[in-house]
């Protein structure tokens, strides 16, 4: 660990320790490690003896992580000010996915997070792109205030992780991955309940729409470039909902010869589509192509929102793959 990261921990923590209350928050349309480590750094907070509240922006979360979430997250922002805010797994402060007002009325924001680009809009930022899941991160913030490892603190952490390694399948899955892993479930984090509970609780209708997207699969660029899309009316005609879209793009990435995947929706945030994009083999940087179209994220898996129709998307993310193939 670098000297600065080890700086930004430690100054994290005190202030952490200092602070009257803690809010934590993660970002909009959370995925597996944004909730894990929302509830996991709250759970961890309040084992520390800190006063710490989790919020988020949605009124539910996605169904294969609900169970995760034992009371401790609230769409409420608390009362008073003055408070601590950790947003965790935010690549910038636009993302962070909060009750209106929280980010106004705390004092001191700490930016705990693992993307490459991350805009350091904290206080304090404790920010490492070598580290597979901010879980982990949390694990080590916790690590700092004390913190033992119970079950309950464990469970979303080791889910946080098992998502963003893709169930340790993609190329941050490092020695730290499962050295933290093993960690987890020492401490009562159970592999088969996590993966029953996230990954075999599927819904009939998110197949539906899977099948609607798999159906629609359009290859550009001899091959290298996979897209796909869907609308409102297949989310409601299939009877799904929006979190059921999370997992078709991997269907594409896996396709041979694919270098980059990309799957449009339409979204409900108040833009006209919401892109996602994953990079198979790293040859392709989408965090660039996402930057073009006005949002961010990793090397291998970025996205962006945007008002432009679908051809016209189409269009921005075949001219960018090729610029860098
Ligand atoms: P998703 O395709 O929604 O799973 O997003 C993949 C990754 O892209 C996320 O982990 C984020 O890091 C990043 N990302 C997605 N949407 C945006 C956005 N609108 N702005 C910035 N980063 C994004
Ligand atoms: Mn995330
Ligand atoms: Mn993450």
């Amino acid at each position: 660990m670098s000297a600065v990261l080890d700086a930004a921990y430690d100054a994290a923590a005190a202030a952490l320790r200092a602070a009257p209350r803690v809010v934590v928050a993660a970002h909009e349309n959370p995925d597996g490690d944004a909730i894990g480590s929302l509830i996991g750094a709250v759970r961890g907070l309040r084992a520390a003896g800190i006063d710490a509240a989790a919020v988020r922006d949605a009124a539910e979360l996605p169904r294969e992580y609900r169970w995760l979430d034992d009371g401790d997250t609230s769409t409420l922002a608390p009362a008073g000010e003055g408070w601590l805010l950790l947003a965790v797994d935010c690549g910038s402060a636009a993302r962070i996915a909060a009750p209106a007002g929280v980010r106004e009325r705390a004092s001191l924001v700490v930016d705990l997070d693992h993307h490459h680009d991350n805009t350091r809009f904290g206080d304090i930022n404790i920010v490492d792109d070598g580290a597979a899941c901010s879980a982990m991160m949390v694990r080590e913030l916790l690590r700092r205030l004390g913190v033992e490892l119970t079950a309950a603190i464990a469970t979303p952490l080791y889910v946080g992780l098992v998502s963003d390694t893709g169930r340790f399948q993609y190329s941050n899955t490092d020695p730290r991955a499962f050295t933290a892993a093993a960690e987890l479930v020492r401490h009562g984090a159970q592999p088969q309940v996590v993966f029953h509970r996230v990954y075999e609780s599927v819904q009939a209708s998110k197949l539906r729409l899977l099948a609607r997207a798999l159906d629609r699969i359009e290859l550009r660029l001899g091959g290298r470039l996979a897209v796909t899309w869907l609308t409102r009316a297949d989310i409601t005609e299939t009877g799904a909902d929006e979190a059921a879209t999370d997992g078709v793009i991997d269907n594409l990435r896996a396709i041979e010869g694919v270098e980059v995947a990309a799957f449009i929706r339409e979204a409900t945030n108040g833009t006209r589509h919401k892109v996602s994009l994953r990079s198979a083999n790293g040859i392709v940087d989408v965090s660039r192509i996402a930057h073009t179209g006005g949002g961010g994220g990793h090397t291998r898996a970025a996205g962006f929102s945007s008002d432009l129709d679908r051809p016209q998307l189409v269009d921005l993310i075949e001219r960018e793959t090729e610029s860098q193939l």
